[in-house]
Formats: C-alpha cells, sequence, structure tokens
C-alpha cells in the first residue's frame, strides 16, 4: 500500500484518534493505522474504519466531556 496524498510508503503503527464532535470530545488511544513514512499521513483500514464508527457511535450518547479509551478494550 501507498499513500494516497504523495505515494510514499505506509508503515503499520498505531496512532491515537481524536474526533471533536462539538459537545465532547473521544480520544482512541492505540489504533491499528497505516501511517505514511513520508509526509505522516494517517490512513486506517475499512474494517478499523468501521471499529472507530461503532466505538464513536456507542459512546457519544453516554459521554458528557471527554473520553479516553484503548482500542484494544473496544473490540473484541
Ligand atoms: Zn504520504
Amino acid at each position: 500500500m501507498t499513500c494516497f496524498m504523495c505515494k510514499g510508503n505506509l508503515e503499520s503503527k498505531t496512532s491515537t484518534f481524536m474526533v471533536d464532535l462539538g459537545n465532547c470530545i473521544i480520544i482512541i488511544k492505540d489504533v491499528p493505522s497505516e501511517i505514511c513514512s513520508q509526509c505522516g499521513e494517517i490512513s486506517y483500514s475499512n474494517n478499523v474504519a468501521l471499529q472507530l464508527q461503532k466505538i464513536i457511535n456507542s459512546m457519544r450518547k453516554t459521554i458528557t466531556e471527554i473520553a479516553v479509551v484503548h482500542y484494544s478494550d473496544r473490540v473484541a
């Protein structure tokens, strides 16, 4: 796989995903990611992107301000 931004090489690493929903912020740590060694662009596999969406959807109802979770704790 190559970076869609610069065609650099992608490395499999973990990264921290953060989303600001307006009234609350969700931080998901240790997310399996493909990170470009050239420009630093982060991309996720379809499965990981789906899991992130599921985590966000399930958490946005329950958190009030900020939540920090580990990806591996939320994905069985
Ligand atoms: Zn790149």
